[in-house]
């Protein structure tokens, strides 16, 4: 089995990043992706590790994009490396415009009477790289402005909250022809968060086929079995890999495990050749 969607500490997760490959080898994987928000830094780290314990590291990262649902719409990227190519300077741009959204962030919350500064946010994150909502929560779950990291969205930090502020998004198509352009390749995460069904989701997912994505995500950690199910049908109706993975985030996401998601997750191997067969041939 392995699992190819993860994030570490370069982004919002808990784990540092060599210790995931660690995770994915407890959980029995035999690949494991290392997927942060944004970012590609935690790559070297994880990759090292993944090579002394004999598990495949997929290079990746998950980029939000200005979504085509009426929900968040997130994209994986597979097999880029950092500092190559122009999806690497594309994420360079992204990660400043995290950081002056994240000042604006603080600003809000302490404008709206919360008990939050930008300088614990950076405590909880551990340093101003990778910060995300998540920490935000986590401070304001600590300063005990909300009772957990969900109720801290639900409350202030969603789209549509009064703390919500958003951050740039590239779009979808732009993250496909970035990722083909570095020799990678683009698939659409937890597909049901765009938050559209049937026949309108068939839609989207057959123009992103004609875009050059490569899959989408059908066994994700939070599915059912029936959702994954037609997640799968929907992928081979348009010749796409039905890839997936847990969405771990460590203790920001407690219910999510490298390689077993909820417990149920079961990755074939499969899945990680089928997604190398579609990687661009590159000119010599
Ligand atoms: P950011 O990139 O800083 O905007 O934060 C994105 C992170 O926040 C992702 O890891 C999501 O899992 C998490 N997130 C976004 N919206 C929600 C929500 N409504 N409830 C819980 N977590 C969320
Ligand atoms: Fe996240
Ligand atoms: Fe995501
Ligand atoms: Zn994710």
């Amino acid at each position: 089995m392995i699992d190819l969607h993860t994030h570490s500490t370069v982004s919002d997760g808990t784990d540092p990043p060599e210790v995931i490959p660690e995770l994915a080898a407890k959980a029995g994987c035999s690949a494991v992706a290392l997927t942060d928000h944004d970012s590609l830094a935690g790559i070297g780290a994880a990759r090292s590790r993944a090579a002394e314990l004999g598990v495949a590291l997929v290079p990746g990262c998950e980029v939000s994009c200005r979504s085509v649902g009426k929900g968040g719409m997130h994209v994986l990227v597979y097999f880029v490396e950092d500092d190559e190519g122009p999806l690497s300077k594309e994420l360079a741009r992204l990660r400043h415009d995290r950081h002056m959204r994240n000042i604006r962030l603080s600003d809000k919350l302490a404008s709206l009477g919360l008990p939050l500064t930008y300088s614990q946010v950076v405590a909880e994150a551990g340093g101003e790289e990778g910060i995300g909502r998540p920490h935000f929560a986590a401070v304001l779950v600590k300063a005990g402005a909300a009772d957990s990291i969900q109720d801290a969205f639900d409350r202030y930090l969603a789209n549509g909250r009064p703390g919500f502020v958003p951050k740039s998004r590239l779009e979808p198509l732009d993250v496909a022809r970035l990722a083909i352009q570095s020799g990678g390749v683009a698939v659409l995460a937890h597909p049901y968060s765009l938050e559209l069904e049937g026949a309108d989701l068939a839609a989207v997912v057959g123009e992103l086929a004609a875009a050059g994505f490569a899959g989408i995500e059908a066994i994700y950690g939070r599915y059912s079995p029936r959702q994954r199910q037609d997640l799968s049908n929907l992928a081979r109706r348009f010749s796409l890999v039905a890839t997936g993975g847990s969405d771990h985030h460590g203790t920001i996401k407690p219910d999510l495990t490298v390689g077993t998601g909820r417990g149920d997750l079961k990755v074939p191997d499969q899945v990680l050749a089928n997604l190398e067969a579609r990687r661009p041939v590159r000119a010599a």
